[in-house]
């Protein structure tokens, strides 16, 4: 790990707001426009502590006026009127634009949440891009099943957008996800009203300029910054207005939203919390299981829900697995989330740094666990930033609080199994159900691994590969429903039934319904 990080950390972004107030404005009906109380709240660099600029707080007044404007746009068009192709076009110019200025939103990310410019540069942001470049291509290709019933009628199933729709997005992968639930939304034709999560407002803002450049039409793409609840958060889930809120975030985050959405019968979309875990078996590749479970661990600070933050072991392979996961942290380069080298940057805020601090101050009173690796906050990193050193704690029992709730943080827990059952039950001894990735040479193994665990990914000899058209989702409390390729269509539109009756049916006397 490097010793001597300092800081400066260039912050004059060309995306970052130009008006005089320096205020990251919500951008409403097409345009950037200030809270009506013109209330503001700070957007920090976790790494440094330092404020990048301020952004528009906003509330139900907002909303209001931002729901409003979406459904205009849904009612008279253009947007929701145009053919799929129209719409495809539009995606495309979206995602081109998102390309040509790359290195700014990677650059504006890493400042934003502290995740290092290597991920930002090559993976947020490109697939922010390719989000609206694939949902281009398929909303072009969708299939409509039709039947023709024995008295020779049609019956044909076609799908209409919602009209506006409500997207509430978090703070660990930001203009990722909130382009993830954009891209297929828009490419239905429904008109949006995005609500960023708080701690990391500015990809999103910047997004404004990005529907100007491309002459998205006034109205059908809105954002409205502000937090979650007795806030714009809130308030977009209540509105009665909104067809439909497709949300990520915590699982208790989600549970509130529900219980919100529940009187107006909104169509509702959850991804949530996970507590992923590496299974390796003894006839597994152990040493790229081990290094590709590190990186499970420990990309982007630990704060992924696809984490695999557990790491099971079968015993007689232990002591090599953790030799190889100590010498890979080891290797972790944490420094600047503006510098290319680094592979650990800064959590995304002091706060939900020192809650994760927590859990491993915690972790060292259980008589038992050790820490193998880090454990606390680095001494060479500026004080006032969300530091943590990438941290292995072994030993852990399957009952404590390190192992049962989402940690969220560098901190990967050991844990060992004798047999292929202990492995099972102890992956699916906790109440999230998001993913899991099972390491074996031994086929048949892994199809009764695949078989026997209760999350929504498993990955084989892998981690953190998907294909954007597969279904994506958690089971247990880690989500209701799914996204990803024709299921994100699916959820931003309405299946609408036509039926052409042929004038024999009359005389068939036939009334089914
Ligand atoms: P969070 O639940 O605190 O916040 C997410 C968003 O919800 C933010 O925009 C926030 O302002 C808003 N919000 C909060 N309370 C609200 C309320 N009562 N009504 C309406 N909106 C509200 O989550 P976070 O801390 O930003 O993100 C981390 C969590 O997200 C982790 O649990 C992680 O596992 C999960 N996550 C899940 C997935 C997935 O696909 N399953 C992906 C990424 C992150």
């Amino acid at each position: 790990m490097s010793e001597n990080f300092s800081i400066p950390m260039p912050s004059k972004n060309p995306l970052l707001p130009k008006n005089p107030s320096g205020t990251a404005f919500h951008f409403i009906n097409g345009a950037f426009t200030a809270s009506s109380d013109s209330r503001t709240f700070d957007s920090v660099n976790p790494a440094n502590g330092e404020v990048l600029c301020n952004v528009a707080l906003g509330g139900a007044v907002e909303i209001d006026l931002a729901v409003a404007a979406a459904d205009r746009a849904w009612r008279e068009g253009p947007w929701s009127k145009t053919t799929a192709t129209e719409r495809a076009v539009m995606l495309r110019k979206i995602g081109d634009e998102l390309l040509a200025r790359k290195q700014e939103f990677a650059e504006l990310e890493s400042l934003d949440s502290g995740k290092p410019l290597s991920e930002t540069l090559n993976a947020d942001i490109p697939r922010a891009a390719f989000n609206f470049h694939f949902y281009a291509d398929l909303c072009n290709h969708q299939m409509s099943p039709s039947y023709r019933s024995d008295d020779g009628s049609h019956h044909t199933t076609i799908r209409e957008p919602l009209g506006v729709v409500g997207l509430i997005t978090p703070w660990n992968l930001p203009l990722y996800l909130a382009t993830w639930k954009l891209a297929p939304a828009l490419a239905q034709g429904n008109s949006v009203v995005l609500k960023p999560a708080e701690l990391t407002p500015l990809t999103a803002y910047a997004l404004g300029e990005i529907m100007i450049k491309v002459g998205m039409p006034p109205g059908v793409v809105n954002i409205v910054q502000g937090f979650g609840p007795s806030s714009a958060g809130e308030a977009l889930v209540k509105h009665p207005d909104v067809k439909a809120i497709s949300f990520t975030g915590e699982t208790s985050t989600g549970s509130a939203i529900m219980a919100a959405g529940a009187p107006s019968l909104k169509k509702m979309s959850f991804e949530l919390g996970g507590k992923g875990a590496s299974i390796i078996f003894a006839d597994g590749d152990i040493e790229r299981a081990a290094k590709i479970a590190t990186r499970a661990a420990m990309r982007n600070q630990g704060q992924v829900c696809l984490a695999g933050s557990r790491l099971l072991v079968e015993e007689s392979v232990s002591a090599r697995v953790i030799e190889i996961v100590k010498a890979e942290i080891a290797k972790i380069k944490m420094g600047s989330p503006l510098d290319a080298e680094t592979t650990l940057g800064a959590l995304c805020g002091v706060e939900h740094r020192n809650k994760v601090k927590g859990y491993v101050d915690f972790a060292k009173t259980i008589p038992g666990v050790k820490v193998e690796a880090g454990g606390d906050i680095p001494e060479h990193m500026p004080k006032a930033g969300a530091w943590f050193e990438p941290t292995l704690l072994t030993n852990v029992p399957q009952d404590s609080r390190l192992i049962q709730e989402e940690i969220f943080g560098p901190v990967l827990t050991v844990q060992t199994f004798k047999t292929f059952d202990e492995a099972i039950n102890m992956v699916n001894g906790t109440k999230y159900g998001l993913s899991c990735s099972v390491w074996t040479k031994d086929i048949d193994k892994a199809n009764d691994a695949a078989n026997k665990i209760r999350t929504g990914l498993v990955w084989i000899n892998c981690w953190f590969i998907r294909n954007l058209h597969t279904a994506f989702g958690g089971m247990k409390q880690s989500g209701v429903g799914r996204e990803g390729g024709q299921t994100s269509l699916d959820f931003f539109s309405e299946m609408k039934t036509v039926c052409v009756a042929n004038s024999r049916h009359e005389r068939h006397g036939m009334v089914w319904i």
